[in-house]
C-alpha cells in the first residue's frame, strides 16, 4: 500500500499542496482527477519525492520512506509520463535493459531477456530491435510502460500517460493500463479520460486548488457529486 499524509507544499507564496491525503490498497488503482493547475501531478512528484514536502508524510507499506534514499524509492515506484522520453539513439529493448542492468545489477544478457520479456506483454517483442522514433506514439508509450515494469516496482504512477497521443492511440494504451490495473498492480492515475476512471478505478480523488474536495468509488463521484466544484468540472469534461 502507499500512502500520503497530510502533504503540503508550497512554491514560493503559491501553495500547491494544502494537507492531501491519499491511500492506495496494494492491488488497487486509484485515479486522480480535477482540473488544470489543481496540484495532481505535484502530489505524484511529492509521493515519489522529486520533491520533499513542508509537512506531512509518505508511507510504503505502512513506513515511511521520507528518511530514506529517494534514488531507492524512486526503484520502488514505476512513473510514466505524457512525453516517454525514451533514448532515441538506442533500440527499444536497450532503452528497457538500461534500468535494470545499471540500476539493478542484473547482467547486460539478463536485462536483455528481461526486456523481452516485458515487451512480449505489452504486445511489441518485435520492436525489440527498433529506435523509439520509428513507432508510434502509442507504441513509445507502451515501451515507456514496459521500461517502468522492468524494475519491477511496487506502485505505479501514471500522469496524464495519454494526453499527449493522438486520439486513435489512446485505446490501445488504455486498455493496457487496465489490463495492468486488473493483473494485480497497485497504481495512482492521473487522468482526463474519464471513462477509464470510472470503470477501472476501485477509488477516485477530485482535487481542486491543492486539497483533494471529494473522494470515493467512481458511482459516488460521477453519479453523485457532493459538491458545486466537482459537479461543475465533471459538467465540463463529461
Ligand atoms: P495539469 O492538469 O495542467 O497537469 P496539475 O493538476 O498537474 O495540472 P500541477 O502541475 O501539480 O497541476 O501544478 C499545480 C500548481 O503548482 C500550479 O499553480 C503550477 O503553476 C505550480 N507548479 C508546479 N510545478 C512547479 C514548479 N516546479 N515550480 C513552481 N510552481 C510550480
Ligand atoms: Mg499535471
Amino acid at each position: 500500500s502507499l500512502t500520503g499524509k497530510d502533504l503540503h507544499l508550497s512554491f514560493g507564496t503559491n501553495k500547491v499542496l494544502r494537507g492531501v491525503n491519499l491511500h492506495v490498497d496494494a492491488g488497487n488503482t486509484v485515479t486522480v482527477i480535477g482540473p488544470s493547475g489543481s496540484g495532481k501531478s505535484t502530489l505524484l512528484r511529492v509521493l515519489n519525492r522529486l520533491h520533499e514536502p513542508e509537512q506531512g508524510d509518505v508511507l510504503l507499506d505502512g513506513k515511511s520512506v521520507l528518511k530514506d534514499n529517494p534514488d531507492e524509492l524512486r526503484q520502488r515506484i514505476g512513473m510514466v509520463f505524457q512525453h516517454f522520453n525514451l533514448f532515441p539513439h538506442k533500440t527499444v529493448a536497450e532503452n528497457i535493459a538500461l534500468g535494470p542492468n545499471k540500476l539493478k545489477g542484473l547482467s547486460k544478457e539478463q536485462a536483455r531477456a528481461l526486456a523481452l520479456e516485458q515487451l512480449d506483454l505489452v504486445g511489441l517483442k518485435e520492436k525489440a530491435d527498433s529506435r523509439p522514433g520509428n513507432l508510434s506514439g502509442g507504441q513509445q508509450q507502451r515501451v515507456a510502460i514496459a521500461r517502468a515494469l522492468a524494475m519491477k516496482p511496487e506502485v505505479m504512477f501514471f500522469d496524464e500517460a495519454t494526453s499527449a497521443l493522438d486520439p486513435e492511440l489512446v485505446k490501445g494504451v488504455l486498455a493496457l493500463m487496465a489490463d495492468l490495473a486488473k493483473s494485480g498492480m497497485t497504481m495512482v492515475v492521473v487522468t482526463h479520460e474519464m471513462g477509464f476512471a470510472r470503470s477501472v478505478s476501485d477509488k477516485v480523488l477530485f482535487m481542486d486548488r491543492g486539497a483533494v474536495v471529494e473522494t470515493g468509488t467512481p458511482e459516488q463521484l460521477f453519479d453523485d457529486p457532493e459538491t458545486d466544484r466537482l459537479q461543475a468540472f465533471l459538467s465540463q469534461v463529461l
